[in-house]
């Protein structure tokens, strides 16, 4: 069975603290998204929820609006932090003023899935709450980056009765 994981990046992967840390670290001052953006800790925790799950990634982040930074880019950046999960792909974006929400039914109706869960730092501004209420039970609210009882979390929720 298919389980997937809409994965957002800023916030998720990386916390406020870690992404001010690594500015000071960059020589050239760019906000354009890296891997010194991510942190290893947290891609380790991703790792966790795909190891106990088999859920594969697609990415749901503005990081994909960078010219050149697509799941394929993201996903050799996260594999070169360790991480071994499978990266299939990001959320399309049809229209500039769509949420997010959107974004993950347009996949979704094209990738038919088992489980899936969203895991971001900012629901309700990013989706717009009349996709957030019937979606609640999927939705892994990360305030300042993945942390373990995120993780435990998103695996109850792919996982559900077989666990
Ligand atoms: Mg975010």
């Amino acid at each position: 069975m298919d389980r997937i994981i809409f994965l957002d990046i800023d916030g998720v992967l990386n916390s406020e603290a870690y992404v001010r840390a690594a500015h000071r670290r960059r020589a050239v001052r760019t906000p354009a998204p890296g891997p010194d953006f991510i942190d290893p800790v947290r891609v380790a925790r991703l790792q966790q929820i795909v190891d106990r799950t088999g859920a594969r990634v697609v990415i749901s982040s503005n990081w994909t609006h960078w010219p050149g930074c697509n799941h394929g880019a993201i996903s050799g950046w996260l594999r070169g932090l360790g991480f071994t999960g499978e990266v299939i792909g990001q959320t399309p974006r049809k229209l500039s003023n769509t949420h997010r929400g959107n974004e993950i039914t347009w996949w979704l109706e094209s990738h038919p899935c088992a489980d899936f869960v969203v895991i971001d730092d900012l629901m309700y501004g990013d989706y717009g709450p009349e996709w957030v209420s019937p979606h609640e039970s999927r939705l892994v609210l990360t305030p300042d980056g993945i942390e373990p009882e995120h993780v435990e979390q998103a695996v109850r929720m792919l996982l559900g009765d077989a666990q």
